[in-house]
């Protein structure tokens, strides 16, 4: 057993039910929980290690990425895909990720969960939809465990390629026979439905227009079976996706959806831009989640996800920097402040959304999401993932109103420290579970061998 105490935090933002925000706060944590919370007043006691922010911390719960896709930072950038919308966008990688391996699966995995965790991530959802070469989703899980990142991993899946009037290569598909032997060969291997549980499987289909109607329908009864394994994919992301829902399938997204048996509180969709206030209701009556990916929409001209009116039909709301080739970077506070500012320029009213509802979304409407309920706020009984934030920073200057506020109104970039699962991973900035330059370099040299 191992104690750890944080001591003398400017402000400790609980996010817990009363949503308390502790002046000179601190955290009692016994291995991976937390133990208590209050005062540096009141928890004044030993513990094997302490730490003392010396009163210039904001300390809140890890942040929470819904969606990602990490293999994508081997294509960040690519000069053939910087103006187009999605499908143009898709259909510019497909030949490059075409040529994705293991190794590159492993190191921008590792480079994708690097640039999250600095940015405050702690716990991550990744989307990984193709297996070309010797790609097997294991290389993936392989890469995060040794970073410590809580990961909920998908096994994501592409069955329509292009002569099936689905819109990837036939090349990158696989047949459905094999998506689900797999899933469930990955689901009876890692799959941690535990309370802490640091590795979970979700099943995740790409989109509708890349799987066929059966798979959808074969995976939720698959993930159904198994407690604790979502369903994830990508819904109603711009225009082009609608038209060819109501082309292939004769029906809106969210009809489609709920056709396949994917409405429900074990169901999350990535974007739901395009979404009308009608399937808003049915989202929020059935607690169906949204992964918000404000920065994607933006750069792929998609438009912008009514995420005050989620909030208000009660629809379960977390943050996602998408892929790292359409955002084009994996900084979840970035994200933040992007979705902030995006939720006022969508309603034209700058109350549209508040500073602390974003850090809301981004802690407690993840977790949500994700569907646990031991993570995403700070308190007695909740896994110790937390970060520290120094206000003595060139960012924070004249923010001693309100430095909470500051987190999401200014942009800050970093992390000072995180800790998930009571285990330090990041310190002074720096990432301490995994050697960067490394990661980098080797990124770097298979992103070149990839591209060329
Ligand atoms: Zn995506």
């Amino acid at each position: 057993m191992a104690t750890l105490l944080v001591k003398n935090i400017h402000t400790l933002v609980t996010m817990d039910d009363d949503r308390r925000e502790i002046p000179s706060g601190a955290l009692f944590v016994r291995d991976n929980v937390i133990e208590q919370v209050g005062t540096t007043a009141e928890l004044d006691t030993e513990a094997d290690e302490i730490l003392d922010l010396e009163g210039h911390h904001i300390v809140l719960p890890g942040l929470i990425n819904t969606h990602h896709h990490f293999f994508q930072t081997l294509t960040r950038v690519i000069r053939a895909a910087q103006n187009s919308d999605l499908f143009g966008w898709l259909q510019s990688l497909y030949p490059l990720w075409s040529n994705l391996t293991a190794e590159g699966m492993y190191y921008s995995s590792q480079m994708a969960a690097a640039e999250l965790m600095l940015s405050g991530c702690t716990t991550a959802s990744d989307h990984h939809y193709l297996f070309p070469n010797d790609c097997k989703l294991d290389d993936q899980i392989r890469a995060i465990a040794p970073l410590g990142l809580r990961f909920h991993a998908s096994r994501g899946s592409m069955s329509v390629g292009e002569s099936k009037g689905g819109l990837p290569p036939d090349s990158l598909v696989e047949s459905e026979a094999a998506i689900l032997q797999d899933s469930q060969r990955l689901i009876e291997t890692y799959h941690d439905n535990n309370r802490y549980g640091m590795l979970r499987l979700v099943l995740a289909p790409c989109s509708p227009f890349s799987v066929s109607t059966d798979l959808m329908r074969e995976s939720a009864k698959m993930a159904r079976a198994y407690p604790g394994v979502r369903l994830h994919t990508h819904l109603a992301e711009n225009k082009g996706d609608v038209e060819y829902s109501l082309e292939t399938f004769g029906m809106m997204p969210e009809d489609y959806a709920e056709s396949v048996g994917w409405l429900g509180e074990d169901v999350w969709h990535a974007h739901c831009v395009k979404l009308r206030d009608r399937a808003l209701e049915k989202f929020g009556h059935t607690g169906t989640g949204v992964a918000h990916c404000p920065c994607s929409n933006m750069r792929l001209g998609s438009g912008i996800a009514p995420i005050r009116k989620m909030l208000n039909h009660h629809v379960p709301v977390g943050l996602g920097v998408d892929g790292a080739a359409s955002n084009d970077a994996s900084n979840l506070l970035h994200e933040a402040r992007t979705a902030f500012l995006l939720a006022r320029v969508k309603d034209e009213d700058p109350g549209a959304i508040t500073a602390r509802e974003v850090l809301e979304i981004a802690t407690r409407g993840g977790a949500r999401v994700l569907g646990r309920d031991d993570i995403g706020y700070l308190a007695p009984g909740m896994a110790a993932d937390f970060i520290a934030v120094n206000c003595d920073r060139p960012q924070f200057v004249g923010t001693a109103s309100d430095p909470v506020a500051a987190l999401i109104f200014c942009q800050v970039d970093g992390v000072d420290y995180s800790f998930i699962n009571g285990i330090k991973v990041v310190e002074n900035g720096q990432l301490l579970t995994g050697e960067l330059p490394l990661i980098q370099a080797q990124c770097q040299k298979l992103a070149t061998q990839l591209v060329s």
